[in-house]
Formats: structure tokens, C-alpha cells, sequence
């Protein structure tokens, strides 16, 4: 007897960009850009300066309005044309790379009030929704390690500290899709890879999905599922990590000019030698990476 057909529709992507553009007078910045992100995912968009990763993370999360293209969340619904704040409440949540929090309040305070805000909430302190929200704050400030510094005034933490903190504000709004934009720029390589292994566990544990950018390929090699490589608005490359170390495009975008006349005059020297040495912090790319 034949068993009958049962066919799982497979899950969709957390996130579908589709063809997207943009151009800055005659500059095409972002140019026909196409990629899925799944939940769970830990997708690292990388490029040297100018190639247009900034302005994909503003499109996506609607600081700035596309040409063409889409932005379509699992559920369908295209964010392309929605403001911010419509695009937060949809689950896609944002850190920046200047860290934004209230410095006179307490650590617990300021995720209260990201929890509020997530809530619709006025802020009314010493109101009944500020227990709840204080219950809810703590756990969060538990999550990325800050439990013990709640009373704290915020401005007393150091830099690693207040990008956790900022990680527990965005984390009140329960996203779905995390968008980390350099969130281990200025920080020491300790606590680069703590807030990074902190955001691998997140994405885990909530099938969060996380795009992030980076400069330290260290940091990108070693916390990304996926690579995603920019340069002058088209993405040239997406894939795991190991495969884009490989990729001879993605290589001669960050060999130095005097190791590329190394590998030119010697035959020990290959190209993915240098670049393997180059994430391992042998030597420098020939411009910054985001
Ligand atoms: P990346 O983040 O990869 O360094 P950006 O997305 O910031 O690159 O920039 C991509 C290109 O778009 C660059 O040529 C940049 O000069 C240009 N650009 C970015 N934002 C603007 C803007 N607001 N106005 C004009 N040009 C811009
Ligand atoms: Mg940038």
C-alpha cells in the first residue's frame, strides 16, 4: 500500500529583501541587494567603507525610503514605506552604534521605559503598570548580565556595559529580527566577544533572527552562520563563513595593495593565505570594513 503524500510546507524566511535600491544623487548605494534571513540566523553584512551597508540597514528598518525593491517580513507584510516606529512594533528591533540611553536614570529605569514604550504606556512613575514593568525589566537586565548594577545611574557604566544595556532595551520590544549595526565598535576584544556570544545564545534561545555589521572579521568568522559581502551597492557574496574566506572576489576586496604585490611577486604567498592571515589579525585590510 502506498503511504499517502504528506507534504510541510517549508517555514519562510524570517526576512525576504527583494531587488533593493537605492541612489544619493547619482551614487547608486544600494543596487539590486537580495537576500533571506532565517530565524535563528546570525547573518554578518560586511563591505569595505562605502559599499552600502548602512544604507541597507536604514532601508530596513525605515529611516530611509527605498526606489524599488521589498522588504517582506515571514508573515507577508512588506515594511517597505513604513516609518520606524511601525517597523519596531512588526518585531524589528535596532542598536546603534552611538549607544542610546537615558544617563540620569537608573540602568533598571531606562529598560522600564523601553518596556512602557513596548507596552504603549505612559511613563507615570510609581503607577501600577511600573511593577509589572519592573518584574519584566530585571529579568532582561539578568539576561545580558547586568542584574546587579540595576540601581545604578546608567552614565556609571562602562562602554560594554551600556551596549548591554542598549541590547536589554531593544530585547524589551520582543523583536524578531535583531539589526545590530557595529555592536562592538569601540569595545575591547573581551567584551566584543561576550556581547557577540551573548547575541549568538538570543538568537538561539528566541529564534531570533540577527543581522549585524562588523569590521573585525575575527568577530565575523566567528559568530556568523552566514556572510553577506557588499561593495559598491551590489552584494557579490552570501554564504557560510568558510565558503566566503574562499571566495577570490571577496579576498582581493580586503588584501592590502602591498600584499597583493606579494602574492603577485612570490608563490608562497597566495591570495587565501593573506586573507586567512588577515582574520587572524596577521595584517590590515586595505580599508575599513564598515
Ligand atoms: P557603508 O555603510 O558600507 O560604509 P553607506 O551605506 O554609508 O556605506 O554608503 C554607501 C554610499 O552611499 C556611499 O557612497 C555614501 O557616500 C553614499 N551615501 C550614504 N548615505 C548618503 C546620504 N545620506 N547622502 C548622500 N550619499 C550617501
Ligand atoms: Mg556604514
Amino acid at each position: 500500500m502506498t503511504q499517502p503524500l504528506i507534504q510541510t510546507a517549508a517555514p519562510l524566511p524570517l526576512l525576504r529583501v527583494r531587488q533593493l535600491c537605492k541612489t544619493f544623487g547619482g551614487v547608486h548605494a544600494v543596487e539590486g541587494v537580495c537576500f533571506d534571513l532565517q530565524a535563528g540566523e546570525m547573518l554578518a553584512l560586511i563591505g569595505p567603507n562605502g559599499a552600502g551597508k548602512s544604507t541597507t540597514f536604514n532601508l530596513l528598518n525605515g529611516q530611509l525610503k527605498a526606489d524599488s525593491g521589498d522588504v517582506l517580513m515571514e508573515t507577508g507584510t512588506s515594511l517597505l514605506g513604513l516609518k520606524p516606529r511601525q517597523i519596531q512594533r512588526l518585531g524589528v528591533g535596532r542598536t546603534f552604534q552611538i549607544t542610546r540611553t537615558f544617563g540620569s536614570l537608573t540602568v533598571l529605569e531606562n529598560v522600564q521605559t523601553a518596556c512602557l514604550a513596548q507596552a504603549q504606556q505612559p511613563l507615570q512613575w510609581g503607577m501600577r503598570p511600573l511593577s509589572r514593568t519592573q518584574v519584566a525589566a530585571q529579568t532582561l537586565l539578568e539576561k545580558v548580565g547586568l542584574g546587579a548594577f540595576a540601581h545604578l545611574p546608567s552614565q556609571t557604566l562602562s562602554y560594554g556595559d551600556q551596549k548591554r544595556l542598549e541590547l536589554a532595551m531593544v530585547l524589551a520590544g520582543n523583536p524578531r529580527l535583531l539589526l545590530m549595526d557595529e555592536p562592538t565598535a569601540g569595545m575591547a576584544l573581551e567584551e566584543r566577544l561576550a556581547l557577540m556570544t551573548m547575541a549568538k545564545e538570543l538568537a538561539q534561545e528566541r529564534r531570533m533572527g540577527v543581522l549585524f555589521t562588523e569590521h573585525n572579521l575575527e568577530v565575523v568568522f566567528g559568530f556568523a552562520d552566514r556572510v553577506a559581502v557588499m561593495a559598491a551597492g551590489r552584494l557579490i557574496a552570501l554564504d557560510s563563513p568558510a565558503t566566503v574566506q574562499a571566495n577570490p572576489q571577496v579576498q582581493s576586496l580586503y588584501l592590502t595593495p602591498t600584499l597583493k604585490t606579494t602574492t603577485t611577486t612570490t608563490s608562497t604567498t597566495t591570495p587565501t593565505t593573506a586573507f586567512a592571515s588577515l582574520t587572524s589579525g596577521a595584517s590590515k585590510p586595505k580599508s575599513e570594513l564598515v
